[in-house]
């Protein structure tokens, strides 16, 4: 989506956007996707669909950043668990949405390995401007993703496949009832997404950080990130593009393979389309599934793959996988020092953690990983990494690889005994 910036009316300045902090009363002012509406104008601002998304916080993380080998002071973490659903996918919908209304569907659909589903199930829920049909993957969701999909009265499908097959589905059934599509190959949603950027600008007092540390999954994020930092560019309301880390899981690495492997580029806008091919091609030859701890991102066919490409290219990106014993105990670390967060979102403090020993990352640039979702998401995950039930870390992480815990943080079992309930807090407490 390209805007012709000479008819509109974009800022001069980014400050001018601190004008709507004091106009909080006015929803659109509110939001922290539509505050930025001169930046996403696809719509006259009164037909924005808001339900307060956006009131999000860029926390400075000095424990973190020495886990990852920062100094003080460099290591921001984008909270984007705040939103109303959870996670950053309500940045996006709350703009499909609003393009959803200009084209008067009646439902609307996605395939989803969870949060895109609840987003979408709480938008239909508060706005009632749509019925939401989502497609879910058998036994591939994280129940606190589900439990909101079922809560916000969503037609939930589970598919018998993974997201890959939910995916290929719901494109064939939403062209076949004409029904309205949000997956993140929607425009509309990369749209909402850039907004992330300009909050994450905005929390630094609009100076560029470094580097902006993201986790991959279908890639709309990394893509709207780099469409954010090109159209910004273009306006010259920044001096130069932050470079870009994506994230992928060692389990579901398709990015990562295709980028630092194999060489695929943007290459002005004609990335090679049969090394894309041949790769789909071995991938199913060989049978591969995407498999990791982090169900947001265990997506072996980002559906945004060229964008991201063209991100990469904006941003002087770099991509790096890593595995679900790093997710995890990076996860560990961002409970006990930040606000906590899913699976998925510590893949981004993992991946740093690599790109500071490798020194492509130094102690003193200032970073921001974006945390992508609640960390109530995924209790399962969660308690499986602390618990003392050997029985339940082999079911829920052994079997993906995950050996040890590395910062558990274990319950202690005590007898109904006040002695023995004192004594027990003395000695860890
Ligand atoms: C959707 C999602 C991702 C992946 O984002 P993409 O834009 O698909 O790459 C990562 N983390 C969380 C928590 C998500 O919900």
């Amino acid at each position: 989506m390209a805007y012709d910036w000479d008819r509109l009316a974009p800022p001069r300045s980014l400050r001018e956007f601190e004008a709507h902090w004091s106009r909080r009363g006015d929803p659109h002012s509110f939001s922290g996707v539509w505050r930025f509406h001169a930046l996403l104008p696809f719509a006259s601002r009164e037909d924005c669909v808001t339900i307060g998304e956006g009131q999000t916080l860029l926390q400075r993380s000095d424990r973190i950043a020495r886990y990852v080998g920062l100094n003080p002071g460099r290591l921001f973490l984008q909270y984007e668990g705040m939103n109303p659903s959870g996670s950053f996918k309500d940045n996006g919908m709350s703009a499909a949405f609003t393009h959803a209304r200009l084209t008067e569907a009646k439902k609307a659909a996605c395939a989803s390995t969870g949060n895109t589903s609840a987003s979408l199930a709480l938008y239909c829920a508060v706005t009632r401007l749509m019925r939401a049909v989502i497609f879910v993957g058998s036994g591939k969701i994280a129940y606190g993703k589900l439990s909101q999909a079922l809560d916000y009265g969503a037609l939930t499908v589970q598919i018998a496949g993974d997201f890959d097959d939910a995916m290929r589905r719901v494109k064939e059934v939403s062209r076949t009832l004409g029904i309205y599509l949000v997956n993140s190959l929607n425009p509309f949603r990369l749209e909402g997404q850039k907004t992330i950027m300009f909050r994450v600008l905005e929390a630094l007092g609009w100076e560029v950080p470094e580097w902006i540390i993201v986790p991959g999954g279908n890639l709309g994020n990394s893509s709207a990130f780099g469409k954010a930092f090109r159209e910004l560019l273009e306006l010259g309301l920044i001096p130069r593009a932050p470079r870009l880390a994506v994230i992928n899981a060692t389990g579901a690495n398709t990015l990562y393979d295709l980028f630092e492997n194999q060489g695929l580029r943007w290459n002005g806008g004609r990335p090679d389309p049969d090394l894309i091919r041949k790769y789909y091609e071995d991938m199913d030859r060989r049978g591969r599934r995407a498999e990791t701890i982090a169900s947001a991102i265990e997506i072996n066919r980002p559906v945004n793959l060229t964008k991201c490409l063209q991100a990469l290219d904006t941003c002087r990106g770099v991509v790096r996988e890593v595995t679900d014993q790093e997710i995890l105990d990076a996860k560990a670390q961002v409970g006990a020092g930040g606000l906590g967060c899913e699976p998925a979102s510590a893949a981004t403090v993992a991946g740093l953690k690599r790109l500071a020993a490798e020194g492509v990352v130094g102690p003193d640039e200032r970073v921001v990983c974006i945390l992508t979702g609640h960390q109530l998401k995924d209790p399962t995950a969660t308690v499986a990494y602390h618990t003392t039930d050997q029985d339940m870390f082999d079911r829920v992480l052994g079997s993906r690889g995950v050996h040890r815990a590395t910062f558990a943080n274990r319950a202690v079992s005590v007898a109904d005994d006040l002695n023995e309930i004192i004594r027990a807090i003395e000695l860890y407490g």
